[in-house]
């Protein structure tokens, strides 16, 4: 396991992102600690519900290094941030 991965669950850890995210298209910018222990990392745009995609937790941090931020965010709480230069702003 790699030393450095902040998030206290498994890299390999199942996580929500939607197809933008996951082609690169856009940024995450809505990041969601379900109660039911789910995350998500979404872009903050309206989803069908076919855009929906399972990934690992570990791709996602892979993807954007400064989502270790939010490697304490509790369960039932969100982040939300403009742009993929601005701080996040929690919930
Ligand atoms: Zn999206």
């Amino acid at each position: 396991m790699d030393e450095m991965f902040p998030f206290s669950e498994a890299p390999d850890t199942a996580v929500f992102t939607c197809c933008h995210v996951l082609s690169g298209e856009r940024p995450v910018l809505y990041v969601s600690h379900d109660e039911d222990g789910y995350w998500q990392f979404l872009c903050g745009e309206d989803h069908e519900e076919s855009d929906a995609k399972l990934v690992s937790l570990h791709s996602i941090y892979l993807l954007d290094n400064s989502l270790g931020q939010l490697a304490e965010l509790e369960c039932c709480h969100s982040a939300e941030r403009d742009s993929a230069d601005d701080e996040w702003k929690f919930w």
